[in-house]
């Protein structure tokens, strides 16, 4: 897969497993729905990783924070399904509070040797600012940063967590990073005919909107490009590494 071939079609040829890593419970679903959408229509076996439990979305005071962290459970499942993604981690770091410390490391570098993707996308560590109105959550660039940590040095290292090798969790080299939010992004998959069941997923975390047909009209204005001749596509749009 060459960074132009990927530009122009989705090939995953040599793509069986996928692991999306992310901060919070939507956030796969904005990023990388479409996308991941058309790779489990091509068999690959995608999973979810989501890192937070999500207890801080939320803007109902009469929801208590466990009844959050449930709820936003069950809306990341159905948001799953309806993608076809079979798997999804929670892996349970408190929302607003996320962070690059040892034990997640680690916890991430298992499941990579675990699922032993070839292919992972994760979120853009470096990315502080988002237009000129947004700063970016930083739980959004410590998932980044995990996630990167944990792929390297760590996940193919032999010297890295050798008791996880005992438990039956050996390295794990991954062939290619998609990095969501970069400004060199070289891969830019077409999900136009995917937008509305990309939405239809990100709508499935109810208790994120307040006014979904609003947020939905201005998502579509968002995201639209007006093509050549005329008709608004839509796309998703990461920067590619490549580990030989
Ligand atoms: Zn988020």
């Amino acid at each position: 897969m060459s960074s132009e071939q990927a530009s122009t079609r989705s090939d995953w040829s040599d793509v069986k497993r996928v692991l999306v890593i992310v901060a919070h419970p939507d956030d796969a679903d904005f990023i990388c729905g479409g996308t991941c959408i058309q790779m489990a229509e091509q068999g690959i076996a995608v999973t979810y990783m989501v890192l937070t439990n999500g207890d801080k979305g939320n803007h109902n005071p009469e929801v208590t924070r466990n009844q959050l962290i449930a709820m936003r459970k069950i809306e990341q499942r159905a948001a799953a399904t309806l993608c076809g993604i079979q798997e999804v981690l929670f892996m349970g770091e408190e929302d607003g509070f996320l962070r690059p410390k040892r034990a997640i490391r680690k916890r991430v570098t298992r499941e990579i040797r675990r699922i032993r993707p070839e292919l992972i996308i994760c979120t853009n560590p470096d990315r502080y600012f988002v237009g000129d109105g947004y700063i970016n959550h930083p739980d959004h660039r410590n998932a980044g940063l995990i996630a990167i940590e944990a792929i390297f040095p760590a996940a193919d290292n032999p010297m890295f967590y050798p008791d996880l090798a005992d438990e039956g969790y050996h390295p794990h080299k991954i062939k290619y990073l998609y990095v969501h939010g970069h400004d060199q992004a070289d891969v830019k998959i077409d999900i136009t005919t995917l937008i509305d069941q990309k939405i239809a997923a990100i709508l499935c975390h109810d208790s994120q909107f307040v006014d979904p047909v609003a947020a939905e009209k201005r998502w579509r204005e968002m995201w639209g490009e007006k093509s050549e001749d005329g008709t608004v596509r839509y796309y998703e749009s990461f920067k590619l590494m490549k580990f030989g």
